[in-house]
């Protein structure tokens, strides 16, 4: 038989995918000898077996009796005893925090007898009945599924039929009185009396502990948060200890450092008179740890001694849970804590510079999506500056948002167009909101979560949203909110809205850019006095990680402006240059000649006015990028998005026919329209296709390409442009597109005079073009992987519609765990990346290899495109030092 049981003598804190986090962590504070409870720690090994057969292995069972013994030996007595009861508390505890996920009972042991011992050992009879009362209340609702709201409402009937506001004003009588009420309701709901056999209770709440596993938030939770649902949780038994002895016992929560700055110091809650839950549940104010040092100067040392060594012996940050009673420390629980992004990289700095940890772990206590938080504008942390605050809600979408509230999409675009910043307020949004959302610098919704339509839509759009912000009454037919003051804002009034705290605030308060943004911009000297402990913090971990990545790190820029910003973040080079909006504007009518060309020479014309234009954009890019390279796409989406929209332009044709106007042209433009028209133009004529129907349109842009290389050539430059060909199925369309970029490449080389001889390749948008990867790289210098199409190409999701429709409906339910196109799909399009990466390598062994889809920038993505051997990523400028953290990160966790 496996062994079920660890005493919290055998564990430690290497264990955890045994002994659950909790667990381990118990064993490991009890091997350094600080003052932990005596207990043990079921297996998840157990827990797993319950799951799969229905019940617990056959062993189990004789296994906690031995370690139980083991128990009550230890503390002198027996659980239940009547004349002086041991009594133990069951607490889950997975490999993975699912905070307040799964269930914890507490007292067990306590009967209509042993209850008379407590209260006679402890000298406090109220006590002892409050104890009891706690754990009906918690077995009740948890082992035996009755609705916790029915003890509630009975302990406030008590309360204010004595006229108490607190549960400690309860005396005994009262308690007795519920403990009875409590009893009645056991019996009434369940059929069967309250179990008064002290190991039967623990019995049946260990097994309430194993089937919270599969409690329907806890499946959801994890489904959310990616945690394998066959993981299991273990259960520890530990002997209570107890914080609601009378005012020298109490309970508390403490930091190591300062969770939201990274500061040393003493941080954390404690509350007199108390069990662990009532610090949850918020019942009473807590007083700030420091002051316990006056309350409990004892206690007070030996918990900072013992936070000390706990940080020693973690080398990180640690939080902990204790309780006093009666004058005695007790440890229940410590791990590694969570902490803000600022103070992330803070304290890994801090303790690079105390020499506890390397630079290669520095790195790993930071991470990607840290980085890019601590990118974000910000409000002025001005303390001179006035605030006044209306309410809170999550913080669903970083950033700082200032606008006047309007409370419609429609007055959301109308004002926006005329030039006014503006935030759109809703109970909740959907996706008739999309276009209002679009057109606001930030959105406020008073319901719904992180997932909610709000939170998702806003996220996919960098745009600042606050949602779920209960405590204001949104009245959108009156156009106002109410905030919990009584205070009201009307539509018009401004607001800011900040999207890192949730805090939502009445008129504007200033926003800042990041500090860490104007480092990476050059703005800030890491080495002068500008730079403040983050700065410096950043700069020491991005030169770690840029010294130990693999992967290069370039950028998606169609601009010389943000080609240049680009390289300011970091950026070695373009991994893609869109093509397209280098056809809007003032060109739309040369597109639109192009389009309706009749005649070769027509055509011809067209794409001559074209060439200098887009040999000037090309000229501009390459300097900005000189030395570096720069892939170019040729043309990809469908035509008709140059052209105007069929409404408008049926309109104007119908009005000019009724006014006997000369519509020929428009009518013309109009059958272009209607010929170019598509039901699904994402899968219509399209990338390759286009180069391949509109005779001369992708040579035009190949010359342009040519000449401006040429021209920074001739100016003393370097540049390095790569020709990259969207959305290519098959490899005919490649070879005849490449060809066609060869001789064009020839011509102008032998026009100019200069060897100009630089890669071309393709995009790998479709899983067919994955799938073939092979035949396609003998045509293909490169390939960039286009996951945004592949996305959408794999899945069959329309990228322009998904997330708005029904994505936060998935993401709800669990479907998944993020938006395939914010984080790649490693198990679909990245099988196919891989597929591609492997087969490509094989056909031509010196094939580069990247990626310039969203996913380049996204910390997940960045990790698998690692592992699968690509050469670079690219992403938006904003993401490269983002992209840079990760790549590095990743290469150090490979080795
Ligand atoms: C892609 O499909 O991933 C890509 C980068 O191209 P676009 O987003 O322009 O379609
Ligand atoms: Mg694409």
């Amino acid at each position: 038989m496996p062994k079920f049981v660890y005493d919290f003598t055998e564990g430690s804190k290497e264990l955890k995918d045994l002994l659950g986090g909790k667990g381990a962590n118990l064993a490991e504070m009890t091997r350094l000898g600080l003052p932990v409870p005596p207990g043990f720690t079921i297996t998840t090994e157990a827990c797993r077996h319950y799951l799969s057969n229905g019940s617990p292995p056959e062993d189990l069972d004789a296994q906690i009796d031995t370690h139980l013994a083991a128990l009550e030996r230890a503390m002198g007595k027996r659980l239940g005893q009547p004349d002086d009861p041991l009594l133990v508390s069951v607490r889950s505890g997975a490999k993975h925090s699912m905070p307040g996920m799964m269930e914890t009972v507490l007292n067990i042991g306590l009967n209509e007898e042993s209850v008379a011992g407590l209260a006679a050992q402890s000298g406090d009879e109220r006590f002892a009945w409050d104890s009891y009362r706690r754990l009906i209340q918690m077995f009740g609702r948890t082992v035996l599924g009755l609705d916790g709201d029915l003890f509630e409402e009975a302990v406030e009937a008590a309360k204010s039929s004595r006229g108490v506001v607190e549960d400690t004003g309860l005396g005994v009588d009262a308690l007795k009185g519920l403990v009875g009420e409590f009893k009645d309701a056991v019996a009434e709901h369940t059929g069967h009396p309250f179990p008064d056999d002290p190991r039967e209770q623990m019995r049946r709440a260990i097994r309430a502990v194993f089937d919270s596993w599969t409690a329907p938030r806890a499946v959801l939770y994890r489904r959310q948060e990616r945690i394998p649902g066959d993981l299991g949780t273990a259960v520890n038994v530990c002997a209570m200890v107890f914080g609601n002895l009378g005012p020298d016992s109490g309970t508390g929560v403490a930091f190591t450092r300062d969770p939201a700055t990274g500061a040393q110091g003493v941080y954390g809650d404690y509350l007199a008179n108390a069990q662990g839950e009532d610090v949850v549940a918020g019942i009473r104010n807590t007083m700030p740890l420091a002051d316990l040092e006056t309350l409990a100067p004892d206690c007070y040392r030996s918990l900072l001694d013992i936070m000390e060594r706990l940080e020693n012996h973690y080398r990180d940050l640690c939080d902990i849970e204790f309780t006093i009673e009666r004058g005695t420390l007790w440890m229940l629980q410590t791990r590694v804590g969570k902490r803000t992004a600022a103070a992330a990289f803070r304290i890994a700095n801090q303790l690079l510079d105390q020499q506890v940890i390397t630079l290669e772990e520095a790195a790993d206590r930071v991470n990607g999506d840290q980085l890019a938080q601590l990118m974000f504008p910000r409000f002025t942390e001005d303390p001179d500056v006035p605030r006044d605050l209306l309410g809170r809600g999550m913080n669903a979408s970083p950033g700082a948002a200032v606008g006047r509230a309007v409370f419609d999409s429609y007055t959301a675009v109308k004002w926006s167009r005329s030039g006014e910043d503006v935030i759109l307020v809703r109970r909740e949004t959907n996706p008739d909101d999309l276009d209002g959302m679009i057109a606001a610098r930030g959105i406020l919704t008073s319901r719904g979560g992180k997932t909610s339509h709000a939170a998702v839509v806003a996220r996919g759009m960098g745009k600042t949203c606050v949602c779920g912000a209960e405590d204001l009454d949104v009245d959108t037919k009156n156009r106002r909110f109410t905030a919990p003051g009584g205070e009201i804002v009307e539509e018009g009034e401004v607001i800011s809205v900040d999207g890192t705290t949730g805090e939502v605030f009445r008129g504007s308060v200033p926003v800042v850019s990041s500090p860490v943004v104007r480092y990476f911009e050059g703005e800030i000297d890491p080495a002068s006095d500008q730079a403040d402990d983050l700065v410096r913090a950043v700069h020491r971990i991005m030169n770690y990680v840029d010294a130990a990545r693999r992967m290069y790190v370039r950028a998606n820029a169609d601009t010389a402006e943000d080609a240049a910003r680009a390289r300011r973040m970091g950026a070695q080079g373009i991994g893609l240059c869109r093509t397209e909006h280098m056809f809007l504007g003032s060109r739309r009518e040369l597109v639109e000649a192009l389009i309706l060309a009749h005649t070769d020479g027509e055509r011809a014309d067209a794409l001559d006015a074209l060439l200098p234009l887009q040999c000037a954009d090309f000229v501009e890019i390459l300097a900005a990028m000189d030395g570096l390279p720069v892939t170019v796409r040729l043309l990809d989406p469908p035509l008709h998005e140059f052209l105007p929209d069929i409404t408008e332009l049926s309109v104007r044709v119908a009005v000019a026919e009724a006014r006997g106007e000369s519509v020929e042209n428009d009518l013309r433009l109009l059958q272009a329209v209607h010929r170019l028209h598509e039901q699904n133009p994402m899968l219509g004529l399209r990338g390759v296709r286009l180069g391949l129907v509109v005779p001369g349109l992708f040579t035009m842009q190949v010359r342009a390409i040519a000449q401006a290389a040429a021209e920074r050539r001739r100016a003393g430059g370097h540049p390095r442009p790569e020709v990259m060909i969207p959305l290519v199925g098959t490899v005919q369309e490649l070879e005849i597109i490449r060809d066609e970029s060869l001789a064009v490449l020839r011509e102008v080389s032998e026009e100019y005079g200069v060897e100009l001889d630089f890669p071309v390749g393709t995009m790998i948008e479709l899983p067919r073009a994955a799938l073939t990867a092979g035949p396609l790289a003998e045509h293909a210098e490169f390939f960039s992987f286009g996951t945004n199409d592949l996305t959408q190409t794999v899945w069959g999701f329309s990228r322009d519609d998904v997330e708005a429709s029904f994505f936060s409906a998935y993401l709800e339910k669990g479907v998944f765990g993020a938006s395939p196109f914010e984080t790649l799909d490693i198990d679909g399009v990245g099988r196919l990346v891989q597929i591609a990466a492997t087969e490509g390598r094989a056909r031509r062994p010196d094939i580069k290899l990247g990626v310039c889809g969203e996913h380049g920038g996204d910390p997940a993505s960045v990790h698998f495109f690692h592992d699968a051997g690509l050469d670079y990523v690219s992403c938006s400028p904003f993401r490269v030092p983002v992209a840079r953290l990760e790549a590095g990160r990743a290469a150090r966790r490979a080795t």
